[in-house]
């Protein structure tokens, strides 16, 4: 098991993780008024691979992300396309699930709902008031921010520029730093639930302080994540209602990844509506949006648009020709290892194998060290070209092995099969070898050989990959 250490955005200091503690991770999950974008995505798909990779490093770990299904946009959406609220988000949280769906990483531990979780949310609400930390006004309830001495902790901002963006008209807030913790029903509202302060609807921010609690038990769970955009308001309300209902931290560790950042100009009608999820997973697969999605630091931002998914078209396929050219992809790493000695007589091979799962240990590390994806796969990347160019017993297994671990798991299994033939990945395999030798003459006879059996070489800054030859 390895040291796993996070970079923890309230104390900018990285953290190690418990071994001995069971890893409750709660993930702020999308609000459904709409189908869910590649912002969305971005969380599901950094906590879920988290989680799993933490699960195969032997931490017990327990992860859940929230569906937030009661909200104010879901009720202006609602309105403007003349269905009911309810409708509207039972609708979008079946589509964000078969969106996620199909990114191939399976399911959360957990999957709350705020709307299955109101006896909780009204019972913290409640604990709030009697502790006079909230306050009950014309049936709506605040949170008395100043009686809360660690308010803006996690985000550092200084009070005069905490905006908590609430409409505040006809709002009977004491406070301006106060924030909601129930709206009583307003005008308009077709859904709504009983509570001892009259008919409403719970704040934003206690749904998933209740749901955080519901799901993973008592307070401190080890990870809270989410978007940076979350920092304040959001996060630093939940720690807000949740410490002060329970005199313990929410968290021990606050993990947040960066925006998705997309070009106005760029996004035009000629890339279509590829931000929606949906039509991104349609046009270029999920091992691509899944690729595009880790091939930056989770905490930076990440630039969007069509030739970024291009490019992790032409990763995925780079790795699916590798993992098809090699015999070795289906045996576990030690298996290879014994392949490989016998092989090459002894010594040799082991020596060569120890390349392999050298490069599988660097992976794993990279992974423990902040959850460094990118670097994780160029060292992905590094075993291919290594491969390509001289013998490493094991490599295929290995390969398979990283790539299981950040969710292109399906890149590793036999083709359908569309894909190159083994004929072509050997001269893909021996061009690649002829121009590490500087052979460029050789290098463009293999490749036209390629182009004869209806393949075209596509180089990319990882390497080269096979792609069908336009009117084969
Ligand atoms: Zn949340």
């Amino acid at each position: 098991m390895r040291e796993v250490r996070i970079r923890d955005t309230m104390s900018g200091e990285l953290r190690s993780l418990d071994p001995g503690r069971e890893v409750g991770i709660y993930a702020c999950g999308p609000t459904v008024y709409s189908r869910v974008h590649i912002g969305n995505a971005r969380p599901f798909v950094i906590f879920s691979l988290l989680a799993r990779f933490l699960k195969s490093e032997g931490y017990e770990t327990r992860l859940a992300i929230n569906v937030t299904d009661i909200n104010d946009k879901i009720y202006a959406a609602a309105a403007e396309a003349g269905v009911g609220s309810a409708t509207l988000a039972a609708e979008m949280t079946a589509a964000y699930f078969e969106d996620t769906g199909r990114l191939g990483l399976g399911r959360p531990d957990a999957e709350p709902l705020a709307s299955e979780t109101i006896d909780a949310i009204v019972e913290l609400i409640a604990t709030l008031v009697e502790d006079g930390h909230a306050y009950e006004s014309g049936g709506d309830v605040y949170f008395s921010v100043r009686s809360f001495d660690g308010y803006g902790k996690l985000s550092h901002r200084p009070t005069e520029e905490m905006e908590q963006g609430e409409d505040d008209s006809g709002s009977l807030k004491r406070d301006r730093l106060d924030f909601a913790l129930w709206k009583g029903r307003k005008e308009g509202e077709d859904s709504s639930w009983d509570s001892p302060w009259g008919p409403g609807r719970p704040g934003w921010h206690i749904e998933c302080s209740a749901m955080a609690e519901a799901e993973l038990g008592e307070l401190p769970f080890a990870i809270h994540g989410g978007g940076s955009d979350l920092v304040f308001p959001h996060h630093e309300n939940e720690i807000a209602q949740s410490e002060a209902a329970r005199g313990r931290p929410l968290a021990k560790i606050w993990m947040h990844n960066g925006m998705i950042e997309t070009d106005a100009a760029k996004m035009s009608k000629s890339e279509g509506n590829i931000f929606q999820l949906s039509e991104a997973l349609d046009r270029f697969g999920p091992e691509a949006v899944v690729s595009y999605l880790i091939s930056g630091h989770y905490r930076q931002p990440l630039a969007f648009g069509a030739e970024q998914l291009n490019e992790a078209v032409a990763r995925v396929d780079r790795l699916r020709n590798f993992l098809r050219s090699r015999d070795d992809t289906g045996q576990d790493l030690e298996r290879a290892d014994r392949s490989g000695t016998g092989a090459d007589g002894a010594g040799t091979g082991l020596a060569a194998t120890s390349v392999a799962a050298g490069a599988l240990s660097e992976f794993r590390d990279a992974l423990a060290d902040d959850f460094n994806t990118p670097r994780a796969m160029s060292i992905a990347f590094d075993l291919v070209r290594r491969a390509n160019q001289e013998e490493v017993p094991g490599a295929g297994a290995a390969l398979a092995e990283m790539l299981e671990l950040v969710g292109l798991g399906s890149l590793a299994a036999a083709g359908d099969d569309d894909g190159p033939p083994a004929e072509a990945l050997e001269l893909l395999g021996q061009r690649e070898a002829a121009r590490a030798e500087r052979d460029f003459a050789r290098a463009d006879r293999i490749r036209d050989r390629l182009d004869e059996l209806g393949w075209e070489v596509r180089d990319s800054a990882d390497g080269a990959s096979l792609v069908p030859r336009p009117g084969r």
